[in-house]
């Protein structure tokens, strides 16, 4: 799929919204990612995933991981068109771990998936529970990178859609400066 084709999904899905938003964080930006909106469709995420798991089609590929809650659905859709199994990491006491029985058996070549990506931070925790259990990461594989492809992970990585993302402080915002209307968007969805 070409990189237009993408954004206009993403734009008619209201997945990347463009204008003035006050973020979580209360930074500003010109662009807001909500890939909830993505994912509530099955038919463009399982096409998303579809033209990830194609850039990897060379790769051996045994298991799928993702952090909750974005990583969830993304590794279930790989899981399910690579005819493997998918399993997620969360949160205990704030560290990233694997609960419910999962296990990453050793050797094993594991794609780690992720809906958006920051600065990495919980990408890198699923990297550091791979690893741990003896696993070994072969792909990662995000449908949103708001570094626009300057986070390395040292892994060959697949981006469905890259922007770099500039954020500001409120004083140094210059589309405050323009007085454009600033949009809280209602989601604490927002990484
Ligand atoms: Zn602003």
């Amino acid at each position: 799929m070409k990189q237009e084709e993408i954004l206009s999904i993403l734009k008619e899905k209201q997945a990347v919204l463009e204008g003035h938003f006050i973020l979580t964080s209360g930074k500003h930006a010109d662009t807001y990612i909500q890939c909830a909106r993505i994912l509530q469709d099955p038919k463009i995420t399982s096409l998303f995933v579809s033209e990830l798991l194609k850039e990897m089609k060379d790769l051996e590929i045994d298991l799928v991981i993702g952090p909750a809650t974005g990583g969830i659905i993304i590794a279930y859709e790989a899981a399910r068109q690579l005819g493997v199994n998918a399993i997620f990491t969360e949160r205990e006491n704030g560290k990233m771990t694997l609960r419910r029985g999962f296990k990453i058996p050793k050797e094993a070549s594991v794609l780690v998936v992720e809906d958006v990506v920051t600065t990495g931070g919980s990408v890198r925790e699923v990297l550091e529970v791979v690893n741990k259990q003896g696993g070994k990461v072969v792909a990662i594989g995000l449908f949103a990178d708001r570094t626009g492809g300057k986070i390395d992970f040292k892994i060959p990585t697949y981006r469905i859609f890259s922007k770099e993302i500039q954020s500001y402080e409120p004083e140094n915002c210059p589309l405050c400066k323009k007085d454009i209307l600033a949009i809280k968007p209602g989601s604490r969805g927002l990484k």
